[in-house]
């Protein structure tokens, strides 16, 4: 039974054709890497899959129904329900103390203030990042933020996580960090990831590959690599 499917997806921005015919089908409980060169449709597809862009043909299908035709209001609740997101920088709200970045979804999700940080909290033990809630985004390293903006994907227990370069702007060891507590606990809790990178080293951690290219999805064959 497939979670995520993109049926044909066409979306161009002017005269771009950003996605020309888009096929992809993730399994519940999958890990997904879209690999790709810079430009070839992959933030754009995984918009797409996420509800934050709306095809203009094609269909999107999230857990038996079809999502793509939800006027925003409709995608908006399911994004906060259902979804959460790690983009490549953590995009913390600089003005909240690291733990209530963490409680963010929760508390969007109308979780009352005291319950929403009992729950932020454990993640910064799982994490490695305990004596860090009272910091402000400011106040920590690219790694130890993007492993507070990985906490806040996770924390409302998604169906799907969405990563678009979640390593973009750390260094190759906190990078693999990262991607070991992205998948850890993506697994633990089995939510499903769907992960943007275009380093070979980052989709490994995937369980399958795929590779956009001028906005269509290719299997992961020696072909489409080459
Ligand atoms: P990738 O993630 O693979 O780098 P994108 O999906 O970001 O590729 O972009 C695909 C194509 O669409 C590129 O040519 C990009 O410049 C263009 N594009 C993406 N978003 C926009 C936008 N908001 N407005 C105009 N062009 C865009
Ligand atoms: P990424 O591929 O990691 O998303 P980009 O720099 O391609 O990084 O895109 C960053 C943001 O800018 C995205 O929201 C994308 O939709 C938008 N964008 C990308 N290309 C263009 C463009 N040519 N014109 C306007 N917005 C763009």
């Amino acid at each position: 039974e497939m979670l995520l499917e993109a049926r044909d997806v066409v979306l161009s921005f002017g005269r771009t054709q950003a996605l020309r015919g888009a096929e992809l089908r993730v399994a519940a409980g999958e890990i997904l890497a879209i690999m790709g060169p810079s430009g070839s449709g992959k933030s754009t597809l995984l918009h797409c899959l996420a509800g934050i862009l709306v095809p203009e043909s094609g269909e999107i299908h999230f857990d038996g129904r079809r999502i793509d035709n939800l006027g925003e209001t409709g995608r908006s609740a399911l994004r906060r329900d259902r979804f959460g997101f790690v983009f490549q920088f953590g995009q913390l709200v600089p003005e909240l103390s690291a733990e209530e970045n963490v409680a963010l979804p929760l508390l969007l999700n109308g979780v009352r203030r005291t319950k929403a940080l009992a729950e932020a909290r454990p993640w910064f033990d799982r994490l490695g990042l305990d004596g860090l809630e009272e910091r402000r985004s400011g106040e920590l390293s690219g790694g130890q933020a993007q492993r507070v903006a990985l906490a806040r994907g996770l924390v409302a227990r998604p169906r799907v996580l969405f990563a678009d370069e979640p390593t973009g702007a750390l260094d190759t060891l906190t990078g693999e960090q990262v991607m070991d507590l992205m998948v850890s606990s993506a697994r633990e809790q089995g939510t499903t990831v769907v992960l943007v990178t275009h380093e070979p080293r980052v989709a490994a951690y995937a369980d399958r590959e795929v590779i956009v290219r001028d906005g269509r999805v290719h299997a992961l064959t020696a072909e489409a690599v080459a």
